[in-house]
């Protein structure tokens, strides 16, 4: 009993008058406010492997005039893939060939340029930039059959720039501006073995892969202005 007496006076007892605030009070409990953290930035255009090439033909060029503005906009940019023809305003390399049908050798060291550049950087969508000197209206030749990216750009566009409504390229005819050359003849071309940079991009690397032209003859403003139109949208919908 004295044990349990004891025990019970040498209880802790409160003698702070009771106005006497806690050291700690609530206010110093609750944690600060913490910042919202920042969201990720948006991916670039690089970042999803959307790649631009330019001045295939150095006598069109327009790609190559804009090529500037589409790296400030985070495109990855290749050009201009035959620089002799941009310095000398022709369509062919110095060696007289046309780089655009020499994606199926392997000894044109601008055609392995740009397939080494490719390699290194796979893109996941590809637009090459060309004009079309003796075209009368816009189209766009689209490899890689199973998407509607190159129709959904020029729905957009045809109200600011005229496309051609019968456009035709080798054996493959098309329409409404839109060229869409199916599987097998993608696959006749392989097997001809003569095919541009676009075709190799589709072959290689399995991504949509589309040729921009446009008519020469446009004033080089209207040009400009229609390749980076064609290059915006395509980033719309590419990156949904
Ligand atoms: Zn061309």
């Amino acid at each position: 009993m004295l044990c349990l007496l004891v025990a019970c006076s040498s209880a802790p007892v409160n003698n702070q008058p009771a106005d006497n605030k806690p050291a700690n009070n609530a206010s110093a409990n609750t944690p600060a406010p913490q910042p919202e953290p920042e969201p990720a930035p948006a991916p670039t255009p690089a970042e999803l492997g959307f790649v631009i090439t330019t001045g295939v033909h150095g006598n069109e060029p327009s790609g190559y005039l804009i090529q500037d503005q589409l790296i400030k906009l985070g495109f990855r940019v290749f050009g201009p893939c035959n620089e002799w023809g941009i310095a000398n305003n022709s369509r062919y390399l110095e060696s007289g060939d046309d780089l655009n049908r020499m994606f199926g050798r392997t000894d044109c060291p601008q055609a392995e340029a740009v397939k080494k550049y490719l390699a290194e950087n796979p893109p996941k969508i590809l637009f090459d930039l060309h004009e079309d000197p003796d075209g009368t209206a816009a189209y766009l030749i689209q490899h890689g059959p199973d998407d509607d990216i190159g129709r959904k750009i020029i729905d957009e566009l045809k109200a600011d720039f005229e496309f051609d409504p019968e456009p035709s390229f080798m054996v493959v005819k098309g329409q409404d501006g839109l060229l869409k050359p199916t599987i097998q003849q993608l696959r006749a071309l392989k097997f001809i073995g003569v095919y541009g940079l676009a075709y190799h991009a589709w072959y290689t690397h399995g991504c949509t892969s589309i040729v921009v032209e446009c008519p020469g003859s446009w004033p080089e403003e209207k040009r400009k202005a229609y390749q980076l139109r064609v290059c915006e949208l395509a980033w719309k919908f590419f990156r949904g």
